[in-house]
């Protein structure tokens, strides 16, 4: 399956997932994934899978349930897909729905990505550090990409995008959340310009076992340095959108492998297909385990934990 969800969104509503490239396919290999560390760290665009296929999905399910955003955002870089284009021109003509691009960046310093996105509503890259080191230190960078390079690839977007640029910073305590660090953080975020700053925190499980939100006065300080934001450091609500799964083993075990679920959620969705007790079935099989995560309870597929 190309697509999930849809799925509710922190910041995008009820968001319809696609992923056009292969999991854990990225040019980062960021401390704070929640995808655990990447498999395949690639600068290369290419043509991963049938580009109709992807099409004939999105069209399926955004026919079927009810969709705000079609989100390209893939279990890992989305513009590493040759296709994203095409896709996105299709996703426009085909259907009213608005598109959003969440985006690690990195390969916006290509005019074949930039003009790729022109047509989306709204762009979301990563943004978390202002300066070489801590770029290398938080997104862990294919050799390929470069800081000074990833900067300029995201001004140029912003002079030729007409659309929104929602930027995104995540923050993780002592990497990026000191003042020096925000500072230039601040100094490269001027420069690009986006119509929105995000500021958000790790709530899922990280790549890195150590890494962890920042204490409330990190997201004051970076409140102040970077001036006006969003925060966005709480859970998401509202359910999963289920109607391409058939059971509760089902949905659990392929949604938590993109989107790792609280115990809560499962409930939730053993209870839409009156099958309680799945979860703790897949935990007695092995299927599932528990891993803990700034106090909340996550449940992974074991299969996605051997990967990480
Ligand atoms: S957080 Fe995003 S950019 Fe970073 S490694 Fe994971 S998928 Fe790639």
């Amino acid at each position: 399956m190309y697509t999930y969800g849809p799925v509710p969104s922190r910041r995008l509503g009820r968001s319809l997932g696609v992923s056009p490239i292969p999991p854990k396919t990225c040019s980062y290999s960021c401390v704070y994934c929640q995808l655990g560390r990447t498999n395949r760290l690639t600068s290369e665009r290419k043509s991963f899978f049938p580009k109709e296929d992807i099409f004939s999905e999105i069209r399926n399910q955004t026919a079927s349930s009810e969709v705000d955003f079609i989100t390209f955002v893939g279990d890992g870089e989305p513009t590493l897909s040759a296709d994203l284009g095409w896709l996105i021109k299709m996703c426009k003509k085909h259907t009213s729905k608005s598109i959003a691009v969440i985006t690690n960046g990195s390969l916006l310093h290509r005019p074949d990505v930039r003009s790729d996105l022109l047509e989306a509503d709204i762009v979301l890259p990563t943004f978390d550090a202002g300066n070489a080191e801590i770029f290398k230190r938080i997104n862990r960078p294919h050799g390929e990409i470069n800081f000074d390079v990833m900067l300029q690839g995201q001004i140029d977007f912003r002079s030729e995008f007409k659309g929104q640029i929602w930027l995104e910073v995540m923050l993780v305590h002592g990497l990026n959340d000191t003042e020096e660090a925000l500072n230039d953080t601040k100094k490269a975020v001027e420069q690009i310009n986006p119509d929105r700053i995000y500021i958000t925190t790790p709530i899922r499980p990280p790549a890195e076992s150590w890494v962890k939100p920042p204490q409330p006065e990190g997201i004051i300080r970076a409140q102040e340095i970077l001036g006006k934001t969003f925060t966005v450091t709480d859970n998401e609500a509202g359910g999963f959108g289920l109607g391409s799964f058939t059971n509760a083993r089902e949905a659990i075990l392929e949604i938590g492998s993109r989107h790792p679920l609280r115990q809560e959620q499962a409930l939730e969705i053993e209870n839409v297909f009156s099958e309680l007790g799945t979860s703790q079935k897949l935990l007695k099989e092995q299927e599932l385990v528990i891993i803990p995560y700034n106090k909340t309870k996550y449940l992974l597929p074991t299969h996605f934990i051997r990967s990480r």
